[in-house]
């Protein structure tokens, strides 16, 4: 079958994690497939090769796709982290959840004015994440080329908190 077919066939619904009532899509096992883990990285990758100058990755799972997108494409790699995980100095946007807030932070001395960057992730939900790091993206500097996420989950609707990026998901569901 094709790319999309298999990731999604790979990937595995778990009902009421991390709560009761959310059903959690779980990569894990197309991390474990090897063929299948180059292939999504290649795909990730492709279409943006000479077209970046950074792969950011949301932290956890983006870290994960975005460091082997960012050494597909031969360039650097910025952890976009949840708040108090870096020593600093920082930036950090803050954004809401369902109940209560977040916050991204990066180190904005990694990132050079300009800078071209793709963002990487796992999984698209609301798109609050996402929306997030890519504030977080242009407060430092740099522009944001697109958004590349494994999964995207439409019935939560996240392109519309992203507006005005380009998203690309191997695998809608
Ligand atoms: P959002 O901010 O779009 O609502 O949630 C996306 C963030 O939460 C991503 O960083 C993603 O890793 C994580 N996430 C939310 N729902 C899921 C899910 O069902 N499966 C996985 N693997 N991650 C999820």
């Amino acid at each position: 079958g094709s790319l999309a077919e298999r990731i999604l066939a790979t990937m595995r619904d778990v009902e009421d994690f991390p709560q009761p009532g959310v059903t959690f899509k779980d990569i894990t096992p197309v991390l474990a497939d090897g063929d299948l883990l180059a292939e999504a990285v290649r795909a990730h990758a492709d279409p943006y090769r000479d077209r970046v100058d950074l792969v950011a990755g949301l932290e956890a799972r983006g870290f994960i796709f975005g460091a082997a997108v960012a050494l597909h494409l031969g360039v650097g790699f910025l952890p976009v982290r949840k708040a108090g995980k870096l020593p600093g100095p920082t930036l950090g946007v803050d954004y809401d959840l369902e109940y209560g807030s977040a916050r991204v932070e990066l180190h904005a001395e990694d990132l050079p004015e300009g800078a071209r960057v793709l963002v990487v992730d796992d999984v698209l939900a609301t798109g609050g994440t996402a929306a997030a790091g890519c504030r977080l993206i242009e407060l430092c500097g740099g522009r944001v080329v697109a958004v590349e996420v494994l999964t995207e989950i439409a019935a939560l609707d996240g392109r519309t908190l992203l507006e005005g990026y380009t998203v690309r998901s191997l695998v809608t569901v």
